[in-house]
């Protein structure tokens, strides 16, 4: 079976193109740069979708980019780098005449963060602030035409934080945890939504197979979050005793808004209580079900 990835060159996408690739799939990445295994967002647009059973958009500006400032243009190219390629990839499936899967898609940051509330994928939401109007931008422009939805898959899965060795929120906190410069961050109270990256892998190739059986012309949604609720003070606790070092140097909610603007920063001091039901509900079996196994696969004690 052959499958698209938009930002397959990414952390979750280079994840994602290992799993499907072992199972026995045919992958293209859809990137902005020419290569072997890929074709471009300009190709796409001129010459269509080639023949495949899926696609799936996981292109984005980095929200983290250490080399960016946080400004207005940043900002726009988190937006148009996005909704631009997920319209793009939406309009190449629209008129393509196979049936295939489309995966749009989200944060978990689209739920108001909260100490009690428990968000699933039912949860009514509005957007309050610049990341969850991102989000519900992003989400509108995967959806596809009526008439192609009847036909077509439509799955969108919102991810939490995504946890793995070789990119995301790790690669940046690995070295100053080695370093025993680790700690809270904020109250530390804040809930911290969670998932490792091959579980997020598996939650999109489960989502593209089996293929467009009861397509419907609203999108179905999954939590791309382990089940395990946990705090940003249990996840640090956890990574300083997995790593056998001290987590002693909490970093108090207004240092990381001054450092990352507080638009971003709340990513971090803030946090939503997020559960995957619609995820377990469709017989999705995680890998990393607690933090302990997760941590200890990244880190690799
Ligand atoms: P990456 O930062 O690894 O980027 C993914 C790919 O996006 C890149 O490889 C690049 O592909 C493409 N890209 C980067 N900047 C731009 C741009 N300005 N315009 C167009 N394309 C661009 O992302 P992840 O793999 O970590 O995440 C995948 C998706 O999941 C993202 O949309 C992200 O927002 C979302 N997500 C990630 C989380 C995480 O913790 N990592 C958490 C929640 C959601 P190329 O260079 O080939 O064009």
């Amino acid at each position: 079976k052959k499958s698209r990835a938009g930002g397959g060159s990414g952390f979750v996408g280079r994840e994602l193109t290992r799993l499907l690739t072992n199972k026995g799939h045919e992958v293209t990445v859809i990137s902005r740069q020419p290569g072997p295994g890929k074709i471009t967002w300009g190709e796409l647009e001129s010459s269509g979708l080639p023949a495949c059973e899926g696609a799936v958009n996981l292109a984005g500006e980095n929200l983290m980019n250490p080399f960016r400032w946080w400004n207005e243009s940043y900002k726009k190219d988190l937006f148009s780098s996005r909704i631009d390629t997920t319209k793009t990839l939406a309009r190449a499936i629209a008129a393509s005449s196979q049936s295939s899967s489309l995966l749009g898609p989200g944060i978990g940051s689209c739920y108001k963060p909260s100490l009690t509330a428990q968000y699933t994928e039912d949860s009514e939401w509005t957007p309050f602030d610049l990341l969850s109007k991102l989000v519900n931008e992003w989400e509108a422009s995967a959806l596809l035409p009526e008439d192609v939805a009847k036909t077509t898959k439509q799955v969108v899965v919102r991810p939490g934080v995504v946890l793995g060795r070789d990119g995301g929120a790790m690669k940046q906190m690995l070295l100053p945890f080695w370093l025993g410069l680790g700690g809270t961050l904020g109250s530390g109270n804040q809930p911290f939504p969670w998932i490792h990256v091959s579980d997020l892998a598996g939650i999109i190739a489960h989502a593209l197979e089996p293929p467009a059986d009861t397509p419907s012309t609203s999108p179905q949604v999954f939590n791309g979050v382990a089940p395990a609720l946990n705090t940003n003070y249990e996840f640090t606790k956890e990574l300083g005793r997995v790593m056998r070092r001290p987590t002693i140097f909490p970093v108090p909610g207004f240092v990381v808004n001054t450092l990352l603007g507080a638009e971003r920063g709340m990513v971090l001091t803030q946090g939503q209580k997020v559960v995957p039901e619609s995820t377990q509900e469709s017989g999705f079996q995680y890998k990393y079900l607690d933090l302990t196994s997760a941590l200890k696969e990244i880190v690799g004690s």
